[in-house]
């Protein structure tokens, strides 16, 4: 039987018109979230990804501004913009795009972000906060992963979870997440041991490895929930998700698309977060 999909671009739009409509309640009260974006080096995906972020926040009535810096820029001078941004009244979520050029010590800079504008929830007190259950400025695409699962009604309590990756952006939060919603939680590595035995233990597969169809078909439990998180441009130019689709999907009860599946809630969720800091900026 074919897996049901969870489409995230529809719910995605769904997120990003109620984020539209905030904006316009809060713009009402005389408070316009305001989201700044820098980007240092010029990283043709990087490019990408900031021109979607700033399109979607400009849709929703997010003021949004991206600050260009060149390859060669310095630390501190980075660190300085960061710094500037902190202190301004009218921005009230800060992305820093990832990666940066190699001269430039990325956790001291994601560390300087204040928390409170950390709409990446990439900040250690963040992070902190989320291993505490008590979650502030969750990690975006993780958030996105849980919404599209809570909007499904995928069952967690309970459930086995496998997550492959371990990366703090993804992997990490995103186990922490599945773990505070009682989810029984295995995370994979690249040393693991028999993946796919441990990956056909799972209710719920999620991917977020960066290697195109890492994830069979024969890895997947029959009715498993299967989540592919990573994006990965094949040698004809098509996007490629970590799940080989056409086999997986044959075996799931319910899979995401790439594209389609995880990547606009990324996005979306970034837009929550944004709405989120300016509101409690007001308090
Ligand atoms: P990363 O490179 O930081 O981490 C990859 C992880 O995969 C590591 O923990 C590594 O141990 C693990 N790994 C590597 N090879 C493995 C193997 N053979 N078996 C098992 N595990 C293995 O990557 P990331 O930043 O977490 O991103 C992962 C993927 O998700 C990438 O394709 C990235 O482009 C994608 N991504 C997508 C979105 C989105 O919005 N859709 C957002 C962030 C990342």
């Amino acid at each position: 039987m074919a897996a049901r999909i969870l489409d995230g671009k529809s719910l995605a739009a769904q997120v990003r018109a109620a984020v539209k409509n905030e904006v316009a309640a809060l713009s009402h009260r005389g408070i316009r979230p305001g989201l700044a974006v820098l980007l240092a080096g010029d990283n043709a995906a990087s490019r990408v990804y900031v021109r979607n972020k700033v399109r979607a926040s400009e849709d929703t009535g997010v003021r949004s501004q991206l600050i260009e810096l060149p390859a060669s820029v310095s630390e501190q001078a980075l660190l300085d913009h960061v710094l500037s941004l902190n202190e301004d009244r009218e921005v009230h979520g800060i992305l820093v795009q990832l990666p940066l050029p190699k001269q430039i010590n990325a956790y001291k800079v994601l560390e300087s972000v204040s928390p409170a504008k950390d709409i990446d929830g990439f900040h250690a007190a963040n992070l902190g906060a989320l291993v505490a259950g008590t979650p502030h400025m969750v990690p975006c695409t993780p958030a996105g992963v849980m919404r599209l699962l809570q909007h499904a009604s995928v069952p967690l309590a309970g459930a086995r979870a496998v997550v492959i990756g371990r990366s703090n952006i993804v992997g990490k939060p995103l186990a922490l997440l599945l773990l505070q919603q009682d989810a029984t939680v295995t995370i994979c590595h690249s040393r693991t041991r028999d993946l796919e035995k441990v990956a056909r233990s799972a209710d719920i597969l999620i991917a977020a490895v960066g290697r195109a169809k890492l994830v069979t078909g024969a890895m997947v439990k029959p009715g498993a929930c299967v989540i592919d998180v990573g994006v990965n441009r094949l040698a004809d130019g098509s996007l490629c998700g970590d799940v080989d689709f056409a086999s997986a999907s044959e075996v799931a009860g319910w899979i995401t698309p790439v594209p389609g599946g995880v990547g606009p809630m990324t996005i979306a969720m970034l837009l929550e977060n944004c709405v989120r800091a300016a509101r409690a900026a007001i308090r």
